[in-house]
């Protein structure tokens, strides 16, 4: 068998069949309307494979599909040790075409094709697979009432599910919502990004092959506006695990109040702080942990963290640290296996980031390191691990998510004012401290207002624990056993027993 570094992943790519077409039933369909739209590579411009457009007709039809394996129990009723089963396999499925996933998402998105390999893959089987093994030891309730009745308190599918994710991490982003939702029985609808639509299409089939009954597991790609709203409109779908843009997730809110009060459950954006006081000792592992996760995933990620707060007696020390560090993470061929940093994802967004970077340069930040495009001739979208110091945090490169490699440093004088600056943020998704101080490091903690708070890392994540965020990051969580709450309705059970 051949090593992953081994492959020569550009010849398997020229290879590669792709075939962007629905998943509904099982079967692979076109759009009702025939129409299509083209997927190009973000690496280098390359025609990908034509994508049904799925609109209104195509959500209905795979509503439907879904709301038919609801009723008949062909997945809702089956023993969760039935479902843990089939999930298992698939998950084991998913593992076993880690190679062609991998491409695809690399290709569709452009990051690293060794983080698709290394991190994607696994990180999305390892999902389905952890929701599948819990789902057989969770029990229900009885209420402590009085002797003459009986309460059970029960949870209960909720039956059609909607799902809307993004195209940063297209396959974990759609597994944190399919694990917990199918694992407790309810059936799904998927809209993948029109930007990174590929990978969701055959993780439909390969659910199938696993064993999931066709119409449990359906996909719809297509635009947002179109399949994307269709879905969240839909007076037959239950529930919706929204995880994208603030902006998109205050359209569901509406959307569920235009349509049947579906419950909606958004995972937005963030514009994380990352809080380094002068009594912690290592600077220079700090300034490279910023580094690291900045620029992960091209800078496209929720959580990272793109507002560094960093006490003055440390800063001109840190910021050397990072800028010296930001080279190392140049954009290159992302199926190249040692690239550390790949292509945003279109045009699009290359030029959201470039106008970011002006901007902060327009409003007095100093760039220190990065801030130009990069790799143009290769006729994809990349641009340089970019920092700036002396930010203030009223400009709009620190209260807006950029969604790129674009880092801020902002100096701060006083322990107060470190909280203030990072709380002073309309997101709340995560947040660290670091300091070697235990009260100091507690009470900062304690203090910042997000979902996840890191303590002198910011490395750590596992499928058992929350993820979410505070106010316009978004409400309910992903992640961990609490996830199981969005996707079921809790039912009460009165029973009379009478005397003897
Ligand atoms: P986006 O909001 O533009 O799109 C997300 C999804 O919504 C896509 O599938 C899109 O087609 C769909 N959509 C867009 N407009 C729609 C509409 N009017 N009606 C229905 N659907 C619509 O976001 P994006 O650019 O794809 O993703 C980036 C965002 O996702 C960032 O803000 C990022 O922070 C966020 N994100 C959050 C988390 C989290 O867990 N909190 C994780 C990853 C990404």
């Amino acid at each position: 068998m051949s090593t992953t570094s081994a492959i020569d992943w550009a010849a398997r790519a020229a290879e590669l069949r792709i075939d962007g077409r629905i998943v509904i039933d099982g079967q692979r369909r076109d759009a009702a309307s025939g129409e299509t739209f083209a997927k190009n590579s973000p690496i280098d411009g390359r025609a990908l494979a034509p994508v049904a457009r799925g609109r209104e007709a195509d959500i209905d039809a795979a509503v439907k599909s879904a709301r038919a394996a609801f009723d008949d129990g062909r997945w809702s009723a089956k023993a969760p040790a039935v479902r843990k089963k089939i999930l298992q396999r698939f998950a084991e499925k998913i593992l076993a075409a880690k190679d062609e996933l991998a491409l695809l998402e690399t290709l569709d998105m452009g990051k690293p094709i060794q983080y698709s390999l290394a991190v994607d893959v696994p990180s999305t089987a390892r999902t389905i697979a952890w929701y599948a093994e819990a789902v057989d030891k969770i029990y229900d309730e009885i209420a402590p009432t009085g002797p003459n009745a009986l309460a059970l308190i029960t949870r209960e599918a909720m039956g059609v599910v909607g799902v809307i994710v993004p195209w940063n991490y297209p396959m974990i982003m759609a597994a944190w919502k399919l694990g917990p939702a199918l694992a407790t029985g309810n059936s799904v609808v998927l809209k993948p990004s029109e930007k990174s639509p590929l990978t969701a299409l055959r993780l439909a089939e390969i659910a199938v092959e696993a064993g999931v009954p066709p119409g449990v597991f359906n996909v719809v790609p297509g635009y947002g506006q179109e399949a994307g709203e269709a879905l969240a409109l839909h007076m037959d779908v239950d529930a919706l695990g929204f995880t994208g843009s603030t902006r998109t997730g205050r359209r569901m809110l509406e959307y569920a109040g235009r349509s049947n009060l579906k419950r909606i459950y958004n995972e937005l954006g963030g514009k994380s702080a990352f809080v380094v006081f002068p009594d912690f000792a290592d600077i220079e592992r700090a300034a490279r942990t910023v580094a690291g996760s900045m620029f992960f995933n091209q800078g496209e990620s929720c959580n990272a963290p793109s507002r560094v707060l960093v006490h003055e007696s440390v800063a001109d020390h840190f910021v050397e640290i990072v800028a010296a560090e930001a080279p190392q993470y140049m954009p290159a061929d992302p199926l190249d296996t040692s690239t550390v940093m790949g292509a945003l994802v279109d045009d699009t967004q290359l030029r959201t980031v470039m106008g970011y970077i002006e901007a902060g340069r327009s409003e007095g930040a100093t760039c220190v390191a990065g801030g130009r495009q990069a790799r143009a001739a290769s006729g994809g979208y990349y641009v340089e691990p970019t920092v700036f110091d002396r930010v203030d945090n009223g400009m709009k490169i620190a209260r807006e998510e950029i969604f790129g490699p674009v880092l801020s440093v902002i100096r701060f004088k006083t322990e107060a004012e470190a909280i203030a600056l990072a709380n002073n943020s309309s997101f709340g998704l995560q947040a660290s401290v670091w300091s070697d101080n235990v009260n100091r490091a507690h009470r900062v903690a304690r203090a910042l207002r997000a979902g996840t708070v890191h303590v002198n890392q910011y490395d750590e994540d596992d499928i058992t624990v929350p993820f979410g965020g505070y106010k316009q990051s978004g409400n309910g969580r992903d992640k961990s056993l609490h996830a199981f709450d969005k996707y079921t309705e809790l039912k009460t059970t009165w029973l009379r027993i009478d005397a003897a």
